[in-house]
């Protein structure tokens, strides 16, 4: 039996982007080939809010995460984490031997402007990477007060990891003074796993032509200079079947209506928190709860792997609290093509289990 996903990704699949996957090919040096990326382009762009270019990348999200801090830091990187995924970038950074410091907040915390001017005032730095939506936490940093601080730093590219909360929260990306903004098509673009999508600023096209050794594959100078030179077109063969469901399933997205899309998720959110705050307790400040998913602290002390278990055998699943939060907290993702009627079914069921 097929379990409805309400994990933070892979999400469910509407089945007719599924069955875009078995689009007939196309060869990737083909009109056709170059017409699709551009056609993901410019949905894209009006996903984001943005006039900057669109680079694709057939990896999961963390690989043009790799690809940003390695091809864009030409001095030093300063990270600033609020979980797991953002620990993931430091680690990154140091795989590369790209010269990074970590800044951390407790669990639950959000990453704050003030901290990001008092680590840039330092002026040792040249590139930050923020986690928009922390998906180990369940915490939305606070992206419009940080860009009123990235407006005294015009020289230091900012790279924001959306890998779960593209397609399920406004991003404005221009606005926020993002160069370079990232995520990948299994989460709140509910399309299979397979894709990472950014943006790429001039400014971070700059700072990449500084830097030397910017690897191979997931060199983001090189993906910009692809579209560039030879016409919307990727060095290597990408997934064309991940391009085909991407472009249809951004149509989907631009019919639902981008504000009503975020409102659904918003709406998605507020339901769940309250549900949260009557049955158990939100593990982030409330502030700082995310729109794509709730993650929840265990006040009861339940066993949360033997309620996925009971779930699972009515057709849900839901997450366990990851990594140290394993069974201390759970997480309920509402990000994608989920409805509020589905979320209520989830949780009615839920409650049935609950001892
Ligand atoms: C899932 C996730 C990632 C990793 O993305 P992959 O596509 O699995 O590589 C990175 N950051 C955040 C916030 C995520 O939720």
């Amino acid at each position: 039996m097929h379990k409805k996903m309400f994990i933070p990704g892979p999400v469910e699949v509407k089945e007719e982007v599924l069955a875009k996957m078995a689009t007939p090919m196309i060869g990737h040096r083909s009109k056709e080939a170059s017409q699709l990326q551009r056609s993901i382009t410019e949905k894209m762009q009006r996903l984001w809010y943005t006039k900057h270019q669109i680079l694709l990348s057939t990896s999961s999200g963390s690989g043009l995460m790799e690809g940003a801090i390695r091809s864009c830091t030409r001095k030093r990187a300063a990270v600033f984490s609020v979980g797991a995924f953002g620990d993931r970038w430091y680690k990154m950074a140091k795989a590369n031997n790209v010269p990074a410091d970590l800044f951390k907040v407790e669990l639950g915390q959000a990453t704050t402007p003030e901290m990001v001017e008092e680590v840039l005032a330092t002026g040792k730095y040249d590139l930050i990477t923020i986690t928009h939506n922390e998906t180990s936490t369940g915490v939305k940093n606070p992206v419009e007060e940080i860009a009123e601080v990235m407006k005294s730093y015009p020289d230091v590219v900012y790279c924001l990891d959306t890998v779960s909360s593209a397609g399920g929260s406004k991003i404005p990306v221009d606005e926020l003074g993002v160069d370079i903004c990232i995520t990948s098509t299994q989460k709140a673009l509910a399309l299979p796993p397979g894709l990472a999508i950014c943006t790429m600023s001039e400014k971070a096209v700059s700072a990449a032509r500084e830097v030397e050794h910017r690897g191979f594959y997931l060199d983001l100078l090189a993906l910009y200079e692809y579209i560039e030179k030879k016409d919307y077109q990727y060095p290597s063969t990408p997934s064309l079947s991940h391009m085909f469901a991407l472009d249809y399933q951004l149509d989907r997205i631009l019919a639902e209506g981008l504000e009503e899309r975020f409102a659904r998720h918003r709406a998605m959110a507020e339901y769940v928190r309250n549900w949260a705050k009557t049955h158990f307790a939100l593990f982030p400040e409330e502030r700082y709860c995310s729109d794509t998913l709730t993650v929840i602290t265990n006040t009861r002390g339940i066993n949360v792997g033997e309620l996925n278990k009971r779930l699972g055998e009515r057709g849900f699943v839901i997450s366990n609290g990851y990594g140290d939060l394993k069974e201390k907290t759970f997480r309920i993702a509402h990000m994608g093509d989920v409805t509020l009627e589905e979320v209520k079914e989830l949780l009615a069921n839920i409650e049935e289990l609950l001892p």
